[in-house]
């Protein structure tokens, strides 16, 4: 007889969110964790969940143009509007999501929703620089976008610098991240999940199936289908079954800081820099593309000039951060794909019938967990991919 229905390895927001919604359909499943949950990058992101506007434009601007809309970072294949479900499916749960984990998991995990503003120079408002491809778009209102120009700026932000001349606002939803991966894994367990400490080292087969997972301690947990969620370390778990994961590992990091008079409740987008006010007052600095540094040797250490950049570049964005303390500067492991850098892997393993891989959510991975959690659980029920996302886990199901 199984231990349960099914195995998961790895409490990070994928495996947590898998297991809740396997809860949902009267599953039962252990994860597996061997550090606590939500103890790596789920507990320390900067959990913000966007709007998807950008990818949104960035495959409308493909299509248009006649180019493969999966070249942008989106899934290889023709349409483009999968992958925007993922994302905008889960952005339309997460409001629900928080309601379900304060009822099933007591956790409040800070839900808000403010506006994500990315700002623009002289230069981005006339199409040019950076961003000023996105504007097109919002004159179109092809995209969920509104317009604040400078003196609106500064009438919410009034020591903004100079050089950030409109805004381009779109909603964005957020989660306290730690809170957010542990409301998931007391959720997933009031509907009869067990979490359990413990190391994964190998596992069990017969034929085309998986028997059992190995534990370091020396148990082994049976069950009738297993789930790699490990981060990063889903490479190392899925070469226990002789299936190669290709993995791109990189260093994220978050520095957080508190101001006496606080900040209004919306975030900065000023080029890579980002300003994110927290739901409990606290203030994200962080450095979106400078902020990754790959790490194949599965280095955790943080990189001290990030945070003094990252600072001394926000502090010039928005002078008021002056008066800002230092609350926590921390970061983990990203994985990605080699192949498609924003791309998930999610899906049946190849060669193993009752294997699932859910990895590679890069940077977006608080914001995609609820609708990855959902299909993998549906898939997993089932036994088929269901109707409405069949074409997108087509294309994010690992390659065999
Ligand atoms: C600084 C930073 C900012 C971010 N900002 C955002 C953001 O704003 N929005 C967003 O959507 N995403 C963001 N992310 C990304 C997001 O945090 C990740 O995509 C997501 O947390 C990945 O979740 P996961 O469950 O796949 O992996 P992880 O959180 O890495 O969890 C994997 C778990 O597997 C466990 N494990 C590994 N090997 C074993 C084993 N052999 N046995 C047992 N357990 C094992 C690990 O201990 C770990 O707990 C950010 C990340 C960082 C670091």
């Amino acid at each position: 007889m199984p231990n349960c229905d099914v195995v998961i390895v790895g409490a990070g927001a994928i495996g947590n969110s898998i297991a809740y919604h396997l809860g949902k359909h009267g599953v039962d499943s252990v994860v597996v964790e061997r550090e606590s949950i939500g103890t790596r990058a789920s507990g320390k992101a900067w959990a913000v969940i966007p709007y998807p506007q950008k990818s949104m434009a960035q495959a409308i601007s493909r299509y248009l143009s006649g180019q493969d809309a999966g070249t942008a970072g989106t899934p290889e294949g023709p349409s483009a509007s999968s992958w925007h479900d993922l994302v905008a499916s889960s952005y339309d749960r997460m409001p629900g999501l928080a309601l379900e984990i304060a009822e099933r998991g007591g956790v409040d995990i800070e839900y808000g929703e403010s506006l994500h503003t990315s700002l623009l120079t002289e230069a981005e408002v006339d199409g040019k620089g950076r961003d000023g491809w996105l504007v097109p778009y919002h004159q179109a209102g092809a995209i969920e976008t509104g317009w604040l120009d400078a003196r609106q700026l500064r009438e919410v932000f009034p020591s903004l610098h100079p050089k950030w001349v409109a805004g381009i606002t779109s909603p964005q939803g957020q989660v306290e991240p730690y809170k957010y991966t542990l409301g998931l894994a007391q959720s997933a367990e009031h509907l009869g999940a067990r979490v359990k400490q413990g190391e994964a080292v190998g596992f069990t087969t017969q034929g085309d199936r998986i028997t059992g997972l190995q534990l370091a301690s020396g148990e082994h947990l049976e069950a009738d289908n297993f789930v790699i969620a490990a981060g990063p370390w889903s490479r190392v778990l899925a070469s226990y079954l002789d299936v190669d994961v290709p993995m791109l590992t990189l260093m994220a990091e978050c520095t957080r800081v508190q101001l006496p008079s606080g900040l209004p409740f919306q975030t900065l987008e000023a080029g890579d820099y980002w300003i994110i006010p927290k739901v409990n007052g606290e203030v994200i600095l962080s450095a979106y593309e400078g902020s990754a540094s790959r790490r194949d040797d599965f280095n955790e250490s943080l990189t001290e000039e990030l945070k003094l950049k990252t600072v001394s570049e926000c502090l010039e964005i928005l002078p008021a951060l002056e008066e800002a303390k230092l609350v926590e500067h921390r970061g983990d492991l990203l994985a990605l794909s080699p192949a498609s850098l924003e791309r998930p892997t999610l899906g049946r393993l190849p060669t193993w019938k009752n294997g699932y891989l859910a990895t590679h959510f890069g940077g977006t991975g608080i914001m995609m967990s609820p609708a990855a959690g959902e299909l993998l659980a549906e898939l997993i029920v089932t036994g088929r991919p269901p109707l409405r996302a069949a074409q997108m886990l087509a294309a994010l199901t690992p390659p065999g």
